[in-house]
């Protein structure tokens, strides 16, 4: 790690008042992806020993740790245990403004294992992987995080970093608490980054959504000698999931709604007493999420009225959409223009064919070229995100990168595959150059960060953030992993 003189701190004070000069911005950039190489053995490292912990959401215990301890070691002051959930953390250097914050995800998904091989085969049966690619999510930012304060510690320019270790993504999403306890208030800007299968700077919003069951409450009665002394819940849950299935013909196209019958009785000749329908709904922007939660509350009513039952709708959770900036695209796309494209080598490329073969998809090998920025984006991206609760509060920037193949089913195999192995360690790195790069413009040039800040002013004014969590402390997961 390379420290300076200590003449360069009075450098920064002119750097903090006026713009930079290009010169100066892509020296100071230079930095950054120097301390990113300097270290990449040890965040390959990181990545991979979380890629072979694959822990699910909130038991995420050793691969929080094992990036506490290697930011800790780095100088950064962490503060463990946050937000009431064990595996979250926030890691801080530097003080005073700009401060910056890093988002960074650690949590596998259930049942998918999977060696660092072209063709399927689990590296323990049953066991859990991390299809999302977030072992390398996590990490990447953590080197970020490093590049950062290596330059706040040279006086390149003053300011805090702080990485924050977001678990739970995949299951209750644990950037809701953080958001929750305030521990993004006092940010100027936040930025992240996913694992994808192309090099781009995001502009396109996701879905916002929410999350609730509704439980219906009948009479339990022998279902041939007494039936009328029944009331079935699993009627209620019936002609709920009915009427919802009805109204996907009068919501707007950007509404996507699915259920599962979590409960409906246990055997036929006895009625029902209980069933409990598991639902989420999605729309391009909260307050059409909202307004598709009140007519469900009027179904369930309506189903409970229909079949003598009650009913009693509880909201578990949900996620705004993600509020995106094109001056932070522009940020970012043209850090990835100046770092250039991913070098895969024939061998990787070859990998991902044969992955491609394997699962249908045509065999067009990797996409390390960053592609042309969209700054007017069609339409809305499937999927929610608690990234995007983080976005209505601090202006986000969204950086995806190449660390699977195209076509390749996500959350999948492949995508575990990939993730363990030198195409999603290669992904992994470009995204904390592209990042901290992005991050040296938002320090050092505050006509940048100011750009971005006047944009989501303008995006957010007169709305007013609501959350779905319910109130009280997350619920922790107990026993084996489902
Ligand atoms: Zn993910």
């Amino acid at each position: 790690m390379t420290k300076r003189p200590f003449f360069a701190c009075m450098l920064m004070c002119a750097i903090a008042t006026a713009p930079a000069a290009a010169s100066d911005l892509e020296s100071l950039k230079d930095e950054a992806v120097a301390v990113v190489d300097a270290n990449s053995a040890e965040l390959i490292s990181l990545a991979d020993q979380i890629w072979a912990f694959a822990e699910t959401g909130l038991r995420e215990t050793r691969s929080s740790a094992l990036l506490e301890d290697y930011l800790e070691s780095e100088g950064f002051a962490v503060d463990r245990g946050v937000a009431g959930l064990p595996t979250a953390f926030v890691a801080t250097y530097g003080e005073g403004r700009p401060i910056i914050g890093i988002l960074g995800e650690y949590d596998a998904l259930p049942g998918i294992s999977q060696r660092a091989q072209p063709t399927q085969e689990p590296l323990e049966p049953g066991a859990a992987g991390h299809g999302c690619g977030h072992n390398l999510l996590g990490t990447a930012g953590v080197g970020a995080a490093l590049a950062i304060k290596e330059l706040i510690e040279a006086g390149d320019f003053p300011g805090t970093v702080r990485f924050y270790g977001t678990p739970a993504e995949e299951t209750v999403g644990g950037k809701l608490f953080m958001v929750r306890d305030g521990l993004f208030d006092d940010l100027d800007a936040a930025i992240t980054w996913h694992p994808d299968v192309n090099v781009r700077a995001d502009t396109q919003q996701n879905q916002a959504m929410v999350d609730f069951v509704v439980e219906f409450e009948g009479r339990a009665a022998h279902a041939a000698y007494d039936p009328w002394n029944g009331r079935s819940a699993a009627d209620g849950a019936e002609v709920f999931t009915f009427a919802l299935n009805l109204m996907r013909e009068h919501v707007k196209p950007t509404v996507r709604m699915h259920y599962v019958v979590t409960d409906a009785g246990d055997v036929p000749n006895v009625v029902p007493a209980y069933a409990r329908v598991w639902c989420w709904l999605r729309d391009s922007h909260a307050a059409g999420v909202n307004q598709l939660l009140e007519r469900a509350r009027h179904i369930a009513e309506g189903a409970a009225l229909a079949t003598g039952t009650t009913a009693r709708l509880t909201v578990q959770s949900g996620n705004w959409e993600l509020l995106l900036t094109m001056a932070g695209a522009k940020l970012i796309h043209d850090n990835m223009t100046w770092l250039g494209p991913i070098g895969f080598t024939e061998e990787e490329q070859e990998f991902a064919r044969q992955i491609q073969r394997a699962t249908d998809a045509d065999p067009v090998g990797l996409e390390g070229e960053p592609v042309l920025l969209d700054l007017d984006p069609q339409g809305v991206q499937g999927g929610s995100t608690d990234v995007g609760d983080v976005s209505w509060h601090v202006p986000t920037l969204h950086v995806s990168v190449t660390t699977a193949p195209i076509g390749a089913p996500w959350h999948g195999w492949a995508v575990v595959a990939t993730g363990g192995m030198s195409i999603g360690h290669k992904g992994m790195l470009y995204a904390a150059k592209v990042m901290a790069a992005t991050m040296v413009d938002l320090y050092a040039d505050p006509a940048a960060l100011a750009a971005v800040r006047h944009e989501f002013e303008e995006k957010t004014r007169g709305i007013e953030y609501v959350n779905y969590l319910p109130d009280g402390p997350p619920e922790l997961p107990v026993g084996d992993v489902p």
